[in-house]
């Protein structure tokens, strides 16, 4: 287990802001990626962005 907590996608939910891990996904490459999750776990809401969108997006506006 060599596997450090920044390489995780995190996915916060645009409705209630509920941080979620992103679901690993191995590709046809060999690569990692992350998955957003379908539904967010806490409102049901499915607009998940990407933490380092939404960082962004605060401090465009
Ligand atoms: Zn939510």
């Amino acid at each position: 287990m060599s596997h450090s907590p920044e390489d995780v996608a995190r996915y916060v939910c645009g409705d209630c802001q509920l941080v979620h891990a992103g679901i690993p996904r191995r590709t046809a490459t060999g690569k990692r990626s992350f998955d957003a999750p379908e539904t967010c776990g806490g409102c049901g809401g499915d607009e998940l962005i990407p933490v380092q969108n939404w960082v962004h997006h605060h401090n465009g506006e």
